[in-house]
């Protein structure tokens, strides 16, 4: 009962792969793939309690106990040296989020593990983090689920950092020049969205003029890469 969302993150996982699920929930991720026999060893890391015990109840019930590690724990402090993780999964989380448990678990991205993130809003915080830590994006998906927009960022270790743009962080530098129907679907949407708030903040006289042109900017440049 994997969603499409977490599908299309699976495949990014590396067959054989030692995996971190951080925020892992029911731990539905690494449930399949271990049931699909694509890991060699996972931690589920989780913060909540609730969680935790859904993610520990998931892997029993599939009888992964030997292969999965489930643990309450903030971030990345679920997993040790020990844990010789090669991949990350952090998804359905909001980019902010995803950035700071980046940040507070750098002595754990040591060995330079893979990572694959899927934030539900503020992904240019994601592209940005990823570029300013020597992590180059590699692969960039976005999906359509029940009308829901989600997009996938694979990133890895490379050692010259990428010349990546404001635009490049806002709208995925791959996603860009790919523009297919799910981004344009998705930047049209976001543009409506922001004429209909121009148009409201117009109306209020109080609001100040950088506001408004910070709007029209954002408007403006989404405009360009639809019609660019
Ligand atoms: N990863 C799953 C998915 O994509 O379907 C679950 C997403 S769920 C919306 C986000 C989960 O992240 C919640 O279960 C929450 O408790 C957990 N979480 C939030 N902050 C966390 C942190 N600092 N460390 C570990 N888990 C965290």
């Amino acid at each position: 009962h994997l969603s499409t969302r977490l599908l299309a993150v699976a495949k990014y996982v590396p067959r054989g792969a030692r995996l971190a699920d951080i925020g892992s929930d029911h731990a539905y991720l690494p449930a399949y793939l271990g049931l699909n026999n694509e890991l060699d060893y996972a931690v589920a890391g989780e913060v909540v309690k609730g969680p935790y015990l859904n993610a520990l109840h998931e892997i029993k019930k599939e009888g992964l106990e030997k292969k999965i590690m489930v643990r309450l724990a903030d971030g990345l402090a679920a997993v040790t040296e020990k844990d010789a993780i090669d991949t990350i999964t952090i998804c359905g989380m909001g980019g902010p989020l995803i950035c700071h448990i980046l940040d507070e678990g750098k002595i754990k991205l040591k060995k330079r593990p893979k990572l694959i993130l899927q934030p539900n809003v503020g992904e240019w915080q994601v592209r940005k983090w990823l570029n300013e830590n020597n992590y180059q994006i590699v692969t960039e998906e976005i999906i359509d689920e029940n009308d829901h927009i989600y997009e996938i960022i694979v990133a890895e270790w490379k050692a010259e950092k990428d010349d990546l743009t404001d635009e490049d962080y806002l709208f995925g530098p791959i996603l860009k020049k790919e523009k297919n129907s799910i981004f344009i679907k998705k930047w049209e949407r976001e543009r409506e969205k922001l004429l209909h708030l121009l148009s409201e903040i117009k109306k209020a006289r109080k609001v100040p003029l950088e506001q408004k042109k910070a709007l029209e900017n954002k408007i403006r440049k989404i405009g360009g890469v639809l019609n660019g």
